[in-house]
């Protein structure tokens, strides 16, 4: 925590160090604005370096050219020139920028530190706020030494759940009716190279699915899902899971975590038993992933119809071209595809929280419904609305 006094006037907060997150606070100090980046976890990165995601979606239209210039077009760059095993893959009919989340997690972490501008406050979070004539005057912060209070300017809420406009007003926030599946992802080294190419991945995951109707491996492992890593020996195991209505309980997420612990550890024993596997080592396990954890209430609610559309907004600059990708709270997937070759904008209406005139948001918990946020939720796509909703709060 900084020992120094708030400085006046107020900072621009940014909650949440997520995809979102991080590009608003780079996009406002380049803007010439102070940044407070506060992280409720120890280390930024948010759901891409926590849970482990190594395909980057959003950042790409249907060709692989670049989706969005700006911030989202230069994490690209400073992925491939840190480790440049880092490639853009085709799969299926979108395109992901195939990334080792380490170096995510370092490339952001040196990017943040460029900006003197920035001050990152982490482990601690946005545990209260205070009104006045519609706007947000005073955070309460949670912090390892205490509570502090910091007087904002501006304010965006890109905690993925829309932490902070819950607490202004739950009225504010549109939790999911049917809440989609979460999901763990664990990393594996040791794997005979080429174990995966076609068709022998595919094989491998009738068996792993097989194993969980016979009752062999945990029914989870029914929606397992297995993809190569950047280094030859690397494979992701990625695997759903249905979530309790009180899932943001730590306790609920305590068990949660437990149980991913012990289908990793039967995963690898059974994947060890094949001669593909047979030296696999290193098991590293990501936290549980959430997909759809509540989004704002905003000026604008981005629908279905204006993404199928591929609808253009006035002075929007975020786009995005991912398919619907819909989970069900059993944890089966389907992909909706767009029309071939569209993409549709964000406006800055679906970031800006309604009646709070302070206020925005950004990321995953931007105003949106559900079928709309399961396209728009992917992480290029949170890297174009953080840059979008600092300038237009910044503005
Ligand atoms: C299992 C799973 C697999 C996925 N796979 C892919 C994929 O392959 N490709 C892809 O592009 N996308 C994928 N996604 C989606 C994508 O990763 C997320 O939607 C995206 O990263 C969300 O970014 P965000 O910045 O909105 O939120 P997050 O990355 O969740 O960041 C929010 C941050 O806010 C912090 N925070 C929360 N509350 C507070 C508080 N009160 N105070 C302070 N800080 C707080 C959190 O700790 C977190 O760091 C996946 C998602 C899941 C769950």
């Amino acid at each position: 925590m900084p020992s120094r006094a708030d400085p006046e006037p107020g900072p621009l907060v940014v909650a949440g160090a997520g995809a979102a997150g991080i590009a608003a606070a780079i996009a406002a100090a380049r803007l010439g604005r102070q940044v407070w980046l506060v992280e409720a976890r120890k280390r930024i990165g948010g759901t891409v370096t926590h849970t482990l995601i190594h395909t980057l979606g959003g950042l790409f239209d249907s060709t692989g050219r670049l989706l969005n210039h700006g911030l989202p077009a230069e994490l690209v760059e400073r992925l491939k020139n840190a480790d440049p095993a880092t490639r853009p893959r085709p799969i299926g009919r979108v395109w992901v920028l195939d990334t080792d989340p380490h170096v995510y997690q370092q490339v952001v972490h040196a990017w943040l530190a460029e900006l003197p501008a920035i001050t990152v406050v982490h482990s601690s979070r946005i545990a209260g706020v205070h009104l006045q004539d519609g706007r947000l005057t005073e955070l309460d912060l949670a912090t390892p030494h205490g509570a502090r209070a910091i007087h904002p300017s501006t304010v965006i809420d890109a905690t993925g759940t829309a932490e902070v406009a819950r607490r202004v007003n739950h009225a504010l926030v549109r939790d999911p009716v049917a809440l989609p599946a979460g999901g763990f992802i664990i990393r594996l080294r040791g794997a005979v190279p080429d174990c995966l190419r076609f068709p022998r991945g595919l094989d491998l995951v009738r068996q792993l699915r097989q194993a969980a109707a016979q009752g062999d491996l945990p029914p989870e492992c029914a929606t397992v899902w297995l993809d190569t890593g950047l280094k030859a020996d690397e494979i992701y195991i990625k695997w759903a899971v249905p979530l309790p209505t009180d899932w943001r309980d730590t306790g609920v997420q305590a068990d949660l975590h437990h149980r991913a612990d012990q289908t990793r550890d039967q995963l690898v024993r059974f994947l060890q038993t094949m001669p593909a596997f047979a030296h696999s080592h290193g098991a590293e396990a990501g936290t549980l992933g959430i997909r759809d954890g509540g989004r704002i209430v905003g000026d604008y609610t981005l629908t279905e119809q204006d993404i199928r559309a591929g609808r253009r907004f006035p002075a929007a600059t975020a786009r995005c071209c991912w398919p619907i990708e819909l989970w069900s709270p059993a944890g089966d997937v389907t992909l909706d595809y767009l029309p071939p070759d569209s993409w549709y904008e964000i406006p800055p209406a679906a970031l800006k929280v309604r009646g709070i005139a302070n206020l925005w948001a950004a990321g995953k918990c931007l105003s949106a419904d559900a079928r709309a946020q399961a396209s728009a939720r992917v992480v290029g796509s949170c890297w174009a609305m953080g840059e979008a909703a600092a300038t237009a709060a910044a503005s």
